[in-house]
């Protein structure tokens, strides 16, 4: 099965504000909304590209993912989203090709997707999401 586009790319930063600033600096466009999605602990803002988004990531809590990335390796990229159509038929095709997910199971994400990681050291060291849109379910 096979991913339909680059849905977005993650970018763990320290301050939403501020970053939001920044790429609205790069991208000449502007931040399209901001979500804060208590399941992963993050403030998301979004940034559209054609078919692809630019998520900007903010810890909500000091022990959640992106404070321990931010930690270990600083400010940077922080993960792939490849969307589907269906996530779960994704996740046991992955895992029945004996890639390591750190999801089993689709859960709720930010801007109406179901989300689900796999193992960074089952993809060359990158944290890659699948996402489906969360009306398929
Ligand atoms: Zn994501």
């Amino acid at each position: 099965m096979k991913p339909t586009n680059i849905e977005h790319i993650g970018i763990a930063v320290r301050s939403l504000e501020e970053s939001i600033r920044l790429y609205e600096a790069i991208l000449g466009l502007k931040c399209q909304k901001i979500e804060e999605v208590s399941d992963q602990k993050v403030r998301t803002a979004f940034f559209k590209i054609g078919t692809t988004k630019i998520e900007l990531l903010e810890s909500t809590d000091p022990e959640g993912p992106i404070s321990r990335f931010i930690e270990k390796r600083g400010e940077g990229l922080h993960h792939i989203a490849f969307k589907v159509n269906s996530l779960k038929d994704k996740l046991s095709a992955t895992k029945n090709a004996g890639i390591r997910l750190i999801d089993e199971e689709p859960r709720p994400g930010a801007d109406g997707l179901n989300i689900a990681f796999l193992h960074p050291a089952s993809a060359s060291g990158v944290l890659i999401e699948f996402c489906e849109n969360r009306e398929n379910r």
